[in-house]
């Protein structure tokens, strides 16, 4: 029997983005201020429709808010890590990517009384060590690639790509990818950003995108019997008004769809017992 999973994953980035983008003056910093306010809506929505999701959480905006990450831990959510402050992990050293990586996950283990197990990278940027430090750190799950849309599977390390010779696919670790998608983020979808190097336009009508996510969600349902669909959202960006109206309609329609909502830790947990894997 055909059945699907839908991840709510909400990357609770607050002031750091904007502090890692380079752009910390007051008005870019209170459009991550605004995702403070914009978390207990999604909270309410969440509670109201008994859907249990994942907080990708910087350790950043975890010092920041300490009262709202303990109100999403105690409504039954995961927390999970997505660096310190939002740094681009190719930015990082070797030894600076382990250090944010522990620093953050003592950081949410102190406020919630449970240690992480999950990560997704910041802008989903990765390094040649990022899987390797995940395992060495014990963590079990990621939720950063692209490597399929429907199906987890395990995250390599050692992959090589030499020049003039066919990929090297490199080792599955322990860690279990869970995918994302660009075009499954809300934040490139709404979100204006102008800078000196660049436009991003956003502000398109949440009906529109919602529409491309349900069909991608439908097209699961007709192509894999136990496939799991992630969806990204950013308080900043989801939580304004007519935003959340959409989202309140988009997880009606999941729920017509007939798709379960699980957080990201319960589907890795049951991919390794052989589940979502056709
Ligand atoms: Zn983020």
């Amino acid at each position: 029997m055909t059945s699907g999973t839908v991840c709510l994953t909400f990357d609770f980035d607050a002031l750091s983005r904007w502090i890692a983008w380079g752009l910390a003056s007051p008005g870019p910093l209170s459009r991550g201020e605004f995702g403070a306010v914009a978390v207990p809506r999604i909270l309410r929505l969440l509670s109201g429709h008994d859907i249990p999701a994942t907080f990708y959480t910087p350790g950043h905006t975890a010092e920041t808010y300490p009262d709202l990450v303990r109100q999403i831990a105690d409504a039954g959510h995961e927390l999970a890590l997505h660096g310190y402050c939002h740094e681009p992990v190719s930015e990082l050293s070797e030894a600076q990517e382990r250090e944010v990586l522990l620093r953050s996950a003592d950081i949410l283990e102190k406020l919630t009384g449970q240690r992480p197990s999950g990560c997704r990278t910041p802008s989903w940027d990765f390094t040649e060590h990022t899987v390797g430090l995940m395992a060495e750190l014990g963590l079990s799950h990621d939720s950063s690639l692209m490597g399929h849309d429907y199906l987890p599977y395990p995250a390599r390390t050692g992959d090589r790509w030499p020049a003039g010779e066919p990929y090297r696919f490199g080792s599955p670790t322990g860690i279990v990818e869970v995918p994302v998608s660009w075009t499954l983020d809300d934040f490139p979808a709404f979100e204006f950003i102008r800078t000196e190097q660049l436009v991003m336009p956003g502000l398109r009508r949440p009906g529109e995108v919602f529409a491309n996510w349900l069909d991608d969600v439908r097209y699961m349902l007709t192509e894999y019997q136990d496939g799991v669909c992630v969806l990204t959202f950013h308080p900043q960006a989801i939580g304004r008004g007519h935003r959340m109206i959409a989202l309140r309609q988009l997880i009606a329609e999941l729920k017509d769809l007939g798709v379960r909502f699980a957080r990201v830790d319960t589907v890795a947990e049951a991919w390794r017992q052989g589940r979502h894997r056709r």
